[in-house]
């Protein structure tokens, strides 16, 4: 009898060790889904950085060309040349157009999508303002002020990067969407009227389907990124968590200093990726961000040699293509190309669940947004980790009490 009872004692410690062993493993199946659904994990970029054709001099000529034929206000001759310039030589993709009416004039925004046979469906969109400014009002010479400027910096620096790089894309072997965002009216804005710029990115983001918002995985916005004296940090209104994958990156091509890049050198001090020194900008990530959209821009705010923020040639008649440097170029496009080949913008699961997708914008990304203008964020996306992590554990707990309460009535 002492025996027997001391055995089916045992069995049943067994038994509840088994039980509890499942209940774990079914929770942590659970836990590994739900964050397999949100998060980036892109391969060494040292493993891709030898097969990068992106050529710097070619986007630079495309720099010289895109101010050769004036200022590309929206409504302009020199507009429409741009964008029929840019769907001729990109014949692999698809282009459209959309037109808006804003203040006195009609926006045209160009979207070339690629999208291979095997996409999963998300989508990795760059984005860059094609026009240019109408006014240079921060120029020394008061009589220019009112003048259109060339923007060889301010536009086309960006719009010479994203048509580098739908050259290349197409040869990618991608497995997911991309889209080339050229958007108008950027660049038309009142000083100090926040609501007057980046007509055409608002006008896109919020015509776009809740569904074709949630397969964006990635929005990388880029302007004014051709300075010869090339340096930029994280701005506000973006995704922590995107910032974060571009830090390998910038590394592996000896763009931060104090980190080594993929041939052991240490880097230059062009990319810092500091959280707390984060810029305040308005531009065309803005809309996307505040529509749930992880979001990034590269922009140097400081454009020639010891130029201030905000200073240097900025909305001024010397924005002009000699300002720009090949290097520069060379230096983003390839961080954008070695983005694609390590697959660092794309969610690790094939399968994209919607309801899933806003848990990338964690609650820390949130708080160091406050700078920005409009700061609205669903309810949802802050809540849901929290909601997550608790009704986790409380599923855990439960479980874990039926377990044992079952164990102590049959011993
Ligand atoms: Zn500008």
């Amino acid at each position: 009898m002492l025996t027997d009872g001391f055995e089916s004692k045992r069995e049943n410690i067994r038994h509840f060790y088994a039980y509890f062993l499942a209940v774990i493993l079914v929770l942590t199946g659970v836990a590994s889904a739900e964050n397999s659904a949100k998060q980036y994990s892109g391969g060494n970029p040292c493993d891709f950085i030898d097969s990068v054709e992106f050529n710097g001099t070619a986007a630079n000529e495309s720099v010289l060309w895109q101010t050769s034929i004036g200022p590309r206000l929206p409504g302009s001759n020199a507009s429409a040349q741009l964008r029929q310039s840019i769907s001729e030589n990109l014949t692999q993709w698809s282009f459209e157009e959309s037109s808006h009416q804003r203040e006195n004039f009609t926006l045209t925004n160009l979207v070339g999508t690629y999208s291979p046979n095997n996409s999963t469906g998300q989508n990795v969109v760059f984005v860059a303002h094609y026009d240019s400014r109408y006014i240079g009002e921060r120029d020394e010479n008061e009589t220019l002020r009112s003048q259109p400027i060339p923007g060889a910096n301010d536009g086309a620096s960006g719009v010479a990067v994203l048509i580098e790089l739908g050259r290349i894309i197409p040869s990618l072997d991608l497995q997911h969407n991309v889209t080339l965002f050229f958007t108008d009216a950027e660049d038309q804005g009142k000083p100090f009227l926040e609501n007057t710029w980046s007509y055409g990115a608002d006008a896109w983001v919020s015509n776009l389907t809740e569904e074709y918002k949630e397969n964006i995985s990635a929005y990388i916005v880029v302007d004014m990124i051709g300075d010869a004296y090339l340096d930029f940090t994280r701005v506000s209104s973006t995704s922590d968590v995107l910032w974060d994958t571009v830090t390998p990156i910038a590394a592996a091509l000896g763009m931060i200093d104090g980190e080594v890049d993929c041939q052991g050198n240490n880097g230059l001090s062009i990319y810092n990726p500091d959280p707390d020194d984060k810029r305040f900008v308005i531009d065309d990530h803005v809309a996307a961000h505040n529509a749930g959209i992880p979001a990034i821009n590269f922009i140097d705010l400081n454009y020639g040699e010891n130029a201030s923020t905000w200073g240097g040639h900025w909305h001024t008649h010397n924005d002009t293509a000699d300002k720009v440097s090949s290097e520069s170029l060379q230096y983003i496009g390839s961080m954008l190309e070695l983005g694609l080949r390590t697959d660092a913008w794309v969610w690790n699961h094939s399968e994209v669940q919607h309801e899933n997708i806003t848990q990338n914008l964690s609650e820390d990304e949130q708080n160091n947004s406050e700078q920005s203008v409009d700061e609205e964020v669903p309810n949802e996306i802050q809540n849901y980790p929290f909601l997550t992590f608790f009704g986790g554990v409380s599923i855990a707990i439960v479980l874990f009490l039926v377990v044992f309460l079952r164990w102590q009535i049959r011993d």
